[in-house]
């Protein structure tokens, strides 16, 4: 039985326009739709008069210039940075110049290297934050108090937002509705990534709030639903390689029928995501370093 992920695509905003989105929550999307950030980012804003704002988002002028209209009059406060990734951290820069807000983050961009050819939408290799962010810390200003969960996997240094009073958590790209993370080793790691989910079962948030998308109103079925399917994908995984497919491009052939050319990196680096937590795991090994063309097989014990 395949496992059904109940995807959440009905998303209602308008570009440029910062909306209230519930209670203390406003919104802006960047005009910056595409295949890894659905119709856009979305930038949240906490609190009225002093406010914080949630991943600024691309570089993209019309977009922060939209922002900062939306919160003529209030003061942004503190800049909270989910992880670095281009669509999310690099319009902090203009952001802090503009309001002298500060920035919060885990740390600047790790894994890999610049110029790496990227997944999705690539590492911000120039953002990093004022004030280096803990899991467990509690980031607090003018009628709101966030609590950082540390959430590596997409990315080492992804972190949520919760917002413990109102049952609030600011998900970022570690749980969206609209689609599954892009786990893209060497930054992705798929073991962090599902010790990560396990982290979010364990908490009693009631809303999630994504970077890209509408929100999940039932966050932890929702969670459930991404562990069963990539613990099914592992197991097609095995399949492939018991069947005599051993390197990752071989498996994606016969694992992702009907994919778009446009995909097809982001799969093998998912394939490979999985291999190297199989490997780690001892279930699998390679006959050269774990890397993206070694050939895999299953440890026969
Ligand atoms: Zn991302």
């Amino acid at each position: 039985m395949a496992v059904e992920i109940q995807f959440r695509r009905e998303f209602s905003f308008e570009y440029g326009r910062l909306e209230r989105v519930a209670p203390g929550i406003r919104r802006i999307v960047a005009r910056n739709p595409g295949p890894f950030t659905f119709r856009g980012t979305g930038t949240y804003v906490v609190g009225d008069g002093e406010v914080a704002v949630i991943d600024p988002g691309p570089d993209l002028d019309e977009h922060v210039a939209a922002l900062l209209a939306g919160l003529a009059g209030e003061q942004i406060t503190h800049i909270l940075i989910t992880h670095t990734h281009r669509d999310h951290s690099p319009a902090a820069a203009a952001v802090k110049a503009a309001s002298g807000a500060t920035t919060w983050g885990f740390g600047p961009h790790a894994g890999g290297r610049r110029g790496d050819p990227a997944v999705e939408e690539g590492g911000d290799w120039d953002f990093a934050p004022d004030v280096r962010v803990r899991d467990g810390d509690s980031i607090a200003g003018k009628g709101w108090r966030f609590e950082a969960v540390h959430t590596p996997g997409h990315t080492s240094n992804h972190l949520c937002f919760a917002l413990p009073e109102s049952g609030v958590l600011f998900s970022g790209d570690h749980v969206m509705g609209w689609s599954t993370s892009v786990i893209a080793p060497p930054d992705g790691d798929m073991s962090a990534y599902m010790a990560s989910l396990d982290k979010l079962l364990g908490r009693r948030d009631a809303v999630y709030w994504p970077t890209h998308g509408p929100a999940i109103p039932e966050p932890q079925d929702h969670v459930r639903a991404f562990i069963a399917h990539r613990r099914e994908r592992e197991a097609g995984i095995l399949e492939c390689l018991d069947a005599g497919a051993e390197r990752v491009e071989a498996i994606v052939d016969k694992l992702y029928l009907g994919l778009e050319p446009g995909l097809r990196r982001a799969a093998g680096r998912s394939v490979h995501a999985h291999l190297l937590d199989l490997a780690a795991r001892g279930i699998v090994d390679s006959d050269r370093p774990a890397t993206i063309e070694a050939h895999y097989r299953r440890v026969r014990r």
